[in-house]
């Protein structure tokens, strides 16, 4: 355990090794707090770099070495800093569809001994920015996805290494990207403005302490080059023929370019990314070369993926090649793309005929795709010709969960896969068809899988201060976030220029999630849940801090809903005469249309809404002002914390009223009801075991088919554990005939929107909705972790400062393990069942942790610890840091709870 640290900070290594001049030293702080402790010296400077080193102290007083050095620089922190123009490319374009990207560029000269340079860039459109013929970093769809309007990022490279004395020269490439190319379920063109812009400074320090800088201004000139089309949906066109050597270099003749023109811009709306940059993670190789029974030349790389296809070719000046993106084959074994709606997802690249071998990638668009299909390839196509670059924000991987099923194994990796897929700079549904949306909903279930799986603290707090800037002034949550139509009436006003058939229906959908279905029950409450799910596995209250406001406003836009006249409607007539019907009214909320247990078996668009209005929004309800106690209560926020818990008890106590028999029915009778309402724990003690039971008993009359849609399916097995029922949750796991295994077993490598989006006679459900990479059914994940192999964070010590082991053991499974490199370290629960029916548990507790293990045993008296016998306080021991072995026995059979 820690018992001290000192922090120390500096403006230069020397300074820190000297112990002089230190900008903030600590001193020695008595506390075991060994994660997020805030710098607390004087105001950080614009630009300037910072160096730190640590020390600590151990639970003897054991003073550690100081660690490494490391360091951190500011970003340009007031508009001031800021000497640049916003400038447009003065070019003539059509609006309304995919231009050729613009090439901006420009030249300058610098003195000798230049000592560092950084590049603060950004643009309306995406970027990607050159300087003397070389690329500056590795970032991908810089500046990234906000809204527009109220929040532009700029990224910060250090270029010191790239620039020399004389003549330097800088040139950038835009495309359209999120800002003018076509996004959203309502494939719209020019969300956020019409022309593409860049905004960028160039700061210059040279060793005598002078300093230089180069910005955008009407100096710079544009032009376009080879790239004819660059669209997140439909792909890129490349033609090479048009590639102008050098104009990314000094010397290069751009008479013949056109002027830039600035444009009004407040540099008041940039901001540092908080975020992950996306960058390419790892490259596929084909798995095999396809001729389709029509005749096409199909590649199948064996994963479906988010990124796209690095293509070699050697061929006549002119040859063009088409790449064509889908998920699947059909039924008769064809290429198929028809689920991807209006996206096309193509790629055509042009040769120039060079001798040599010519390679292209394309760097504005991405696909989802798992089979390419390819046309005018010249030559025969062999696997050496491509490869599948895979790209997604760089998050590190933290949670690993195997055990002994293979389909199980296979399905965890579906749901890292899925993740991957869709975690690229914004949290979307999938990243295949013309939606491609931060889904509020899709992210709720799946949050804690997803900071499981990777460190996604950064990626999802960037996130969350969207949520925040595109919050409704009324508190309400827009279903997707980032928010593309903030101004609806304009919306409205493009959707109904449409005039074709297939635009129409697809606007029909827009208009559904945009004016008829707002702030929906379970999508919208992502605004409370999500930092909720942060705060645990991440331990940083601030997270809880910033967006405390932001989630009090939800809860009261809700509040005020519930109140609203005709609830009452819903409730039967014979309670109309009672008093306290009214009083319980209050707290009932049903007003609005929701999603509902979305994509529940046998519910189509209309069921799901219509059936989810009786209790998905009271059960959210209650469940956020629960979260918003316990954060009140972490915040020190008092008198809220005990408003939010009365808040809690009235509408709990609504939905028993109302929905709730003591026989432990509740209505609507159907598995989201009973696994939503045990979750919220909104039962009471009595009934809470009676419904337990029945919806155990559900399931295993529909022969352990899962019933429920996105919101049951991410708590049903938990719930199902905690009430005595692991056998059932497991059957539920171990079912391949429907759900997550039948996914496997008809050879899914990523999560499918729908349960049975292949039906087992191999036909699809409608190509309308139909994306085989969605994460949300992946939620299972966290119930894989945390209760199959049992890794749990503690609420009351988050960031696992005290980690509740708790592994479930079931299902057949004869082996199972999770490790999780958490804030505070590694953290690992294996157990694995022997022949002689003995339970071999391995635990592995991080420094300056504690842990509490609960050993699945049947017989208490025969448990050990390294040869010592282990005594259970209420069947848990209490354990510090380090790595454990237990022994115990478990009865003939394995693990079976009641039946
Ligand atoms: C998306 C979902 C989303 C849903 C809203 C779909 O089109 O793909 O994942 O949550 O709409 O119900």
């Amino acid at each position: 355990m820690q018992s001290a640290y000192r922090v120390q900070v500096a403006l230069s290594e020397e300074s820190l090794r000297n112990e002089e001049d230190l900008v903030w030293d600590s001193g020695r702080q008595e506390t075991d707090q060994s994660i997020h402790v805030e710098y607390r010296g004087p105001l950080l400077e614009s630009r300037q770099r910072y160096y730190w080193r640590v020390r600590v102290w151990d639970e003897s007083g054991q003073e550690a070495d100081w660690s490494d050095t490391a360091f951190w620089e500011m970003g340009l922190l007031h508009p001031r800093d800021w000497k640049a123009r916003m400038i447009q490319p003065d070019l003539v374009e059509d609006r309304e569809k995919s231009e050729p990207c613009p090439m901006l560029r420009r030249e300058f000269e610098l003195k000798d001994g230049i000592e560092k340079a950084r590049l603060y860039i950004t643009s309306h459109g995406l970027y990607e920015a050159w300087i003397n013929g070389k690329h500056v970093g590795d970032e991908l769809f810089t500046p990234g996805w906000t809204t527009y309007q109220k929040c532009l990022q700029y990224q910060t490279y250090d270029v010191t290494g790239l620039l020399g004395k004389g003549t330097n020269a800088i040139g950038v490439i835009l495309g359209d990207g999120w800002y003018r190319g076509y996004i959203s379920y309502a494939c719209e063109r020019n969300v956020y403005g019409t022309k593409l812009a860049l905004y960028m400074q160039l700061n210059i320090t040279y060793q005598d302490g002078t300093t230089d800088s180069v910005v955008s201004d009407d100096t710079w000139k544009a032009s376009t080059g080879p790239i004819l089309e660059a669209d997140m949906f439909n792909g890129e066109v490349y033609d090479a023929r048009l590639e102008e050597a050098g104009w990314n270099e000094p010397g290069f003749d751009d008479t013949g370019w056109s002027n830039v023109i600035p444009v009004e811009f407040s540099p008041r709306i940039l901001a540092a990314p908080l975020g992950v940059p996306v960058r390419r993670i790892e490259e596929i190789g084909p798995k095999e070369i396809i001729k389709t029974p029509a005749g096409e030349i199909v590649v199948d790389l064996g994963q479906n993926m988010t990124g796209w296809i690095r293509l070699k070719a050697r061929g006549p000046r002119g040859t063009a090649i088409t790449m064509q993106h889908g998920e699947v084959l059909d039924q008769k074994g064809n290429f198929y793309n028809k689920n991807l709606r209006m996206a096309k997802a193509t790629d055509r690249f042009i040769l120039k005929g060079d001798d040599e071998e010519e390679i292209f990638e394309p760097r504005f668009t991405f696909h989802g795709f798992r089979y390419v299909k390819l046309e005018g390839y010249p030559g025969e196509v062999t696997t050496d010709c491509l490869k599948g670059i895979v790209v997604h924000s760089d998050l590190d991987r933290t949670g690993e969960f195997s055990c002994s099923n293979p389909l199980v194994n296979q399905l965890s990796r579906n749901i890292v896969w899925s993740q991957k897929g869709n975690f690229l700079d914004v949290p979307t549904d999938c990243p295949q068809r013309d939606e491609r949306m931060g889904w509020t909903g899709d992210l709720q279930v799946f949050a804690s899988t997803a900071c499981q799986n990777m460190n996604v603290a950064s990626f999802m707090t960037r996130w969350l201060r969207d949520l925040k800037n595109d919050q409704r002034k009324d508190g309400a949550v827009p279903n997707v976030i980032p928010d593309a139509f903030t101004d609806r009436e304009d919306f409205a006003r493009r959707l109904l220029k449409r005039r074709n058939w297939r635009e129409c229906t697809n606007a029909i959908g827009a208009i559904f999630a945009l004016f008829v279905i707002d702030s929906s029950a379970g999508w919208g409450d992502a605004a409370i849940l999500v930092p909720w799910s942060l705060y645990q596995h991440y331990g940083d209250v601030r997270i809880l801090e910033s967006q405390y406001e932001s989630m009090r406003a939800l809860f009261r836009f809700y509040e005020k809903r519930a109140r609203r006249f005709g609830s009452f409607l819903l409730v039967n007539p014979l309670k109309w005469f009672r008093k306290e019907t009214w009083e319980h009214l209050r707290y009932y909320y049903t007003a609005g249309l929701h999603f509902g247990d979305w994509l529940a078996p046998g519910d189509g668009l209309v069921k799901s809404v219509l059936k989810s209005k009786w209790y998905i929004p009271t059960v959210y309800f209650a469940l956020d002002a629960l979260i918003l106690h316990k954060a009140s209560v972490a915040l020190g926020r008092d008198d809220n914390a005990a408003y939010y818990e009365a808040m809690y008890n009235k509408i709990k106590a609504a939905f028993q009223y109302f929905l709730v028999k003591q026989s432990g029915r509740i209505w609507p009778n159907r598995q989201s009801a009973y696994t939503l309402a045990l979750m919220a724990d909104l039962l009471p003690g009595e009934v809470k075991e009676k419904s337990a039971g029945i919806l155990a008993g559900m399931v295993r009359k529909g022969d352990y088919r899962i019933g429920t849609g996105f919101l049951g399916a991410s708590h049903i097995c938990h719930v199902l554990c905690e009430n005595g029922y692991a056998n059932v949750a497991y059957e539920l796991l171990m079912n391949e005939d429907y759900q997550w295994l039948y996914q496997v077993k008809m050879g899914a490598t990523t999560i499918w929107e729908h349960w049975d989006a292949i039906r087992e006679n191999g036909s699809f459900q409608s190509a309308r909705m139909l994306s085989f990479n969605h994460y949300a059914f992946g939620a299972i994940g966290a119930w894989l972790f945390q209760d199959v192999a049992g890794i749990n964070v503690d609420e009351d010590e988050p960031g696992y400062k005290h980690i509740l082991i708790r592994p479930i053991p079931g299902g057949g499974l004869t082996h199972a393990k999770a490790s999780y490199d958490s804030i505070h370290g590694l953290i690992e629960s294996e157990w694995s069942l022997t022949d002689d029916n003995r339970l071999v548990l391995r635990v592995q507790v991080p420094v300056n942790t504690r842990a509490r293990v609960t050993i699945p045993a049947d017989y208490r008296t025969r448990i050990t610890e390294g040869g010592n016998s282990v005594e259970l306080t209420d069947g848990a021991v209490d354990i510090g840091s380090g790595s454990y072995v237990f022994n115990c026995f478990k009865r003939e059979g394995g693990n079976e709870s009641r039946t």
